[in-house]
């Protein structure tokens, strides 16, 4: 199993790309994220089966629609994330680009479960109080968990945007993401790796 991993936009937004067996599925879709996807596919010689966004922030969701037009690549979100990348405009007053194009999502998830796409077995958490809807993507075979702007190396998501609760944030850290094994590697949406065993002694957040 491979994992590329990209960064850009304004903000300098993470973005990841797993590939195995010729499938490849991306997480999140920051400002030159289609391009990058393009060159990694072809290096790797995938073809792209999903977007998973883990929220729908714009930082995370610029290339969105370019990415589901160009590789006709199904687009998954979590449905109170929804509206934010199909009206885009709604959170143009937190964000400096004159428009961001909008994206109709193919699934609008609802439910913590297993998903399956190729050969990845996903497991979706409902991560609730950065943003409505934030969603962690964690991939138990690799000890590998994509957790969007919830947990940062030594840090946490911001709690005060539009539908944010510190109160959430903190209890989906705390219920969610530190009862995975220690050894588990956190890919978060801005920032460094870090590993579940790292954050639950020394966040000063959470620990
Ligand atoms: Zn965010
Ligand atoms: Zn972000």
């Amino acid at each position: 199993m491979h994992l590329e991993t990209f960064c850009g936009g304004m903000v300098e937004t993470n973005g990841y790309l797993v590939s195995d067996d010729g499938v490849a599925v991306a997480v999140d879709a920051p400002e030159g994220m289609a391009d990058f996807v393009a060159s990694a596919l072809g290096k790797r010689g995938a073809k792209l089966a999903a977007l998973l966004l883990t929220h729908g922030h714009w930082d995370h969701i610029v290339d969105a629609a370019a990415i589901q037009g160009r590789f006709g690549t199904p687009v998954f979100i979590h449905r109170d994330s929804s509206p934010l990348i199909e009206r885009p405009e709604i959170q143009a007053a937190f964000h400096p680009l004159s428009a961001i194009p909008p994206c109709t999502p193919d699934r609008r998830l609802d439910a913590e479960r297993e998903m399956e796409i190729g050969p990845f077995r996903f497991g979706l958490l409902f991560c609730p109080g950065h943003c409505p809807g934030s969603l962690s993507f964690h991939l138990a075979a690799a000890k590998w968990l994509f957790g969007g702007d919830v947990l940062f190396a030594r840090s946490v998501g911001r709690w005060d945007l539009p539908g944010g609760s510190r109160e959430d944030l903190l209890s989906s850290i705390r219920e969610k993401m530190f009862v995975l094994p220690e050894e588990t590697v956190v890919y978060p949406g801005h920032g460094p790796a870090t590993t579940i065993g790292r954050e639950r002694c020394f966040n000063p957040y959470v620990s």
